[in-house]
């Protein structure tokens, strides 16, 4: 499978809002994170970041079987609302589903491809997006999953699994997504895993890193590295990590990183497994 990381930031991202700071200024941007999966049969999305649309047509991406969402934060669902205007089809935008304009005011031929995908979400996040914006709801394709449930798309397995997520504590799932016997694991926000084993064992583990480095994050240092090594991954590549926040430059940080035996997450930097 081949893996490009959308967004390699947090909540805030770089740089942040109205901010000028030197560290803002110098650092390689952080779109909020998304984490793109393809292979020769499928096209899969984890979280909808608020900067979807332009990450995926920075990856050329226009079509996508599946976006999974781990949790119902803005930074992972704000790309809804692009995928609402690609929900929505041609016809509808341009006023002919409504009939304000003749249905023959375009050839058929004319029209654009109205995409087609699906979006899986917990029971929890999908409480949340009808009671905070319900047109969104009721428009997008959306299927709730649990930590129970396997999700077969083409040839891809993706198996979400419950994590801790601090600030605060509700039910957020991560992915452990395999193919040809390799495994991917994303778990973007986190405190602690928790029972289910999913999380371990991976070739590329996708994670919160950000309490390594002088930020709360999701959760305590300690508890990080004790349930980082805990997952012990061929490879750790470290989310949510924020140059403005932790006043340390992008070397600085990697830097850091490296010293654990981790790897500096970066936007659009591509895997192969
Ligand atoms: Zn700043
Ligand atoms: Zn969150």
């Amino acid at each position: 499978m081949d893996i490009t990381l959308l967004g390699s930031g947090e909540a805030v991202g770089v740089p942040a809002p109205l901010c000028g700071c030197r560290y803002c200024a110098q650092s390689p941007r952080r779109r909020r994170p998304s984490l793109l999966i393809e292979t020769n049969q499928s096209t899969v999305v984890l979280d909808a970041s608020p900067e979807l649309k332009e990450q995926l047509h920075e990856t050329g991406t226009t079509e996508v079987d599946a976006f999974c969402l781990t949790h119902h934060h803005y930074d992972h669902v704000g790309g809804l609302y692009e995928l609402n205007h690609a929900a929505m089809g041609f016809d509808a935008h341009v006023g002919i589903e409504d009939e304000y304009i003749p249905a023959d005011t375009f050839e058929d031929v004319e029209k654009p491809r109205d995409p087609e995908f699906s979006i899986y979400l917990t029971e929890t996040a999908l409480g949340h997006l009808t009671d905070s914006t319900p047109h969104l709801a009721e428009q997008l394709p959306l299927h709730t999953i649990t930590h129970d449930d396997v999700l077969n798309i083409g040839d891809l397995r993706i198996v979400p699994f419950p994590v801790d997520h601090a600030r605060s504590r509700f039910d957020t799932l991560g992915f452990a997504v395999y193919h040809n016997g390799k495994k991917l694991v994303y778990a973007p926000d986190m405190w602690e895993f928790m029972d289910d084993t999913e999380y371990k064992n991976a070739d590329l583990l996708f994670v919160e890193g950000a309490a390594l480095f002088r930020a709360f994050g999701h959760g305590e240092e300690p508890d990080l590295r004790a349930a980082l090594t805990d997952a012990d991954a061929e490879r750790t590549i470290l989310l949510n990590v924020n140059e403005h926040l932790q006043r340390m430059t992008t070397d600085e940080l990697r830097r850091a990183a490296e010293r654990d035996g981790y790897e500096l997450s970066e936007d659009f930097e591509t895997y192969n497994l």
